[in-house]
């Protein structure tokens, strides 16, 4: 019954989801309750259906304390809406998990496993048990990943010829807001990776990459540094600003004079003691700093970010002075500051670093809002970069790889013989929902865009036609270079039949303390 669960908006236009509290007279149990549970997720996935794809809107998301976010990211938007209905709250976990394995399609996972759980509303209805409907969404699911595999295609790369992976970073930047700067920031994107990319062993190290951003400037302005940035500029101005062979101490302590300890009382009732408390200070700082000098670094520094220095420079990390030795000095070539566009505002860059694999993203944008944005698609952008450096399997995107694994799905069924296989059909017309968002957002007819190209893919044998959101004239995805990695698409394949199952298992949810729901 779809009027127990609605979208309300708070005082500040901020949506929630309401469910309707039917258990407040009699606990509901049993297929009733899973039935009510699909009708939370079915709701959560509409807010997040209408961003789906290059057509996709974006959302404008305030928080309670006023700070505005805009963003067609699904995992963002469902991570800041407050979400009490539980089941729904799995569908954010859902997002997330897609979120931290492959870091894309955030949004796909959720309209598809939505799309499941209304599928399985309807088997429910027939008479169909949950569980054996879950064991009809395991088998299909595993036609689906092995269809994948088999439609899949290579997309060759190597250090020197990076062309195939700029395409699909950007085609991945194409719906995004900085849309306008999308082939530099695709050129950033893919220089980052490729910069701490083992191609060997087929590994990228996230950790290396650092995102960062300040507002001032324009997207354009936006830069990598091998290296790492720092907001921070050298403490005195009769520093030099540039230190050539640096080795540097790094510090979790404070690097200034000593302060006497406010918790030991300190009784100071003359000028000599004045005097003599100063000069123990002054002799303490000395102290420090010859500890420094000795082990022969010409630069200390203190404060936040030390973790990734470390990293970059191959030093340790040390917390007390006591503590410094030769060895443990980070090493760069050169460390300097550097200056942003038309602010004075300075930031310390160091680069040729021991670890010269380490860069930083520094983006910049005119607010906020926009350089947050902008960080979530550049991660977006890294991801798939990623991706495509662990695995350079494709598949194609636009729906291709839905409605190709959907039309194998119906072709598994029809040889199962049992109730399975009303489950298998039921998942192969959920995996319909992809294409037919996409098409939707981009102001087509969903069903007849829909039976278009899946008749095309069937008569063409043909798993690269998906739907032409960009209103091209074809529906060639390869074309488009709209792609998908492999591990993302199965990944979403997965998390979502496992969600089902989950969800489809739970007959009753008892919160402790809650009076009988
Ligand atoms: P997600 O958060 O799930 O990645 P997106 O809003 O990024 O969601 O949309 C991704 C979907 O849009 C994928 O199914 C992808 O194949 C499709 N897509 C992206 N660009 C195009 C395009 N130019 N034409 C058709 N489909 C596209």
């Amino acid at each position: 019954d779809m009027s127990n669960a609605q979208v309300m908006k708070d005082e500040q236009g901020r949506p929630f989801i309401v469910v309707r509290d039917q258990g407040k007279k009699k606990r509901i149990a049993g297929t009733e309750a899973v039935k009510q549970h699909i009708v939370a997720a079915r709701t959560v996935a509409n807010i997040v259906k209408t961003s789906l794809g290059p057509r996709g809107l974006d959302k404008i998301l305030i928080s309670p304390d006023g700070d505005i976010t805009i963003t067609n990211d699904g995992a963002t938007i469902l991570g800041q809406m407050e979400i009490s209905n539980h089941i729904a709250k799995l569908l954010v976990e859902l997002s997330k998990s897609q979120d931290d394995e492959i870091g894309d399609g955030t949004t796909g996972v959720v309209v598809l496993a939505a799309s499941l759980l209304e599928q399985a509303a309807d088997l429910i209805d027939k008479g169909i048990h949950p569980i054996r409907i879950a064991d009809g969404y395991d088998q299909a699911c595993e036609v689906a990943v092995a269809h994948l595999d088999e439609i899949s295609d290579e997309i060759p790369f190597t250090r020197e010829n990076t062309t195939n992976l700029l395409k699909v970073a950007k085609t991945s930047l194409g719906s995004k807001i900085v849309s306008k700067a999308h082939d530099q920031f695709a050129q950033i994107a893919v220089d980052a990776v490729m910069s701490v990319a083992d191609l060997e062993r087929k590994d990228v190290d996230f950790e290396l990459i650092k995102v960062d951003g300040k507002s001032g400037g324009a997207l354009e302005d936006s830069l990598l540094v091998k290296g790492v940035i720092i907001d921070k500029d050298f403490s005195h101005p009769q520093m030099p600003d540039e230190v050539r062979d640096a080795k540097i101490a790094i510090l979790t302590c404070a690097f200034e004079p000593p302060k006497p300890k406010t918790k030991h009382k300190l009784d100071i009732t003359s000028v000599e003691e004045f005097k003599r408390l100063q000069q123990y200070e002054r002799q303490k700082f000395e102290e420090m700093i010859q500890q420094i000098k000795d082990t022969g670094a010409n630069l200390a520094i203190c404060g936040p970010e030390i973790e990734l220095i470390a990293i970059a420079t191959n030093g340790r990390i040390v917390p007390r002075f006591e503590d410094l030795s030769p060895e443990k000095l980070g090493k760069a070539g050169v460390v300097r500051e550097m200056s942003f566009g038309t602010t004075r505002e300075k930031m310390l860059v160091i680069e040729e670093c021991a670890n010269t694999r380490a860069v930083t993203v520094f983006v910049r944008g005119s607010n906020k809002m926009i350089i947050d944005e902008a960080k979530r698609s550049l991660h977006d952008a890294l991801c798939v970069v990623r991706n495509l450096v662990r695995d350079n399997r494709v598949v194609y995107g636009g729906g291709a790889a839905e409605i190709a694994c959907s039309l194998a799905i119906e072709d598994a069924a029809a040889n199962n013989a049992g109730l399975e296989q009303y489950a298998m059909r039921a998942f192969a017309d959920a995996l319909d929902a992809v294409p037919m968002a996409l098409a939707e957002n981009s102001g087509l007819s969903p069903i007849e865009a829909l039976a278009a190209v899946k008749s095309r893919q069937n008569n063409e044998k043909n798993s690269k036609l998906g739907i032409d959101c960009m209103q091209t004239g074809s529906n060639d995805m390869k074309e488009h270079f709209v792609i998908d990695p492999l591990i993302g698409k199965k990944q979403q394949l997965l998390l979502a039949t496992q969600l089902c199952r989950l969800i489809l298992k739970i007959s009753q949810v008892i919160v402790p303390g809650e009076e009988g729901s």
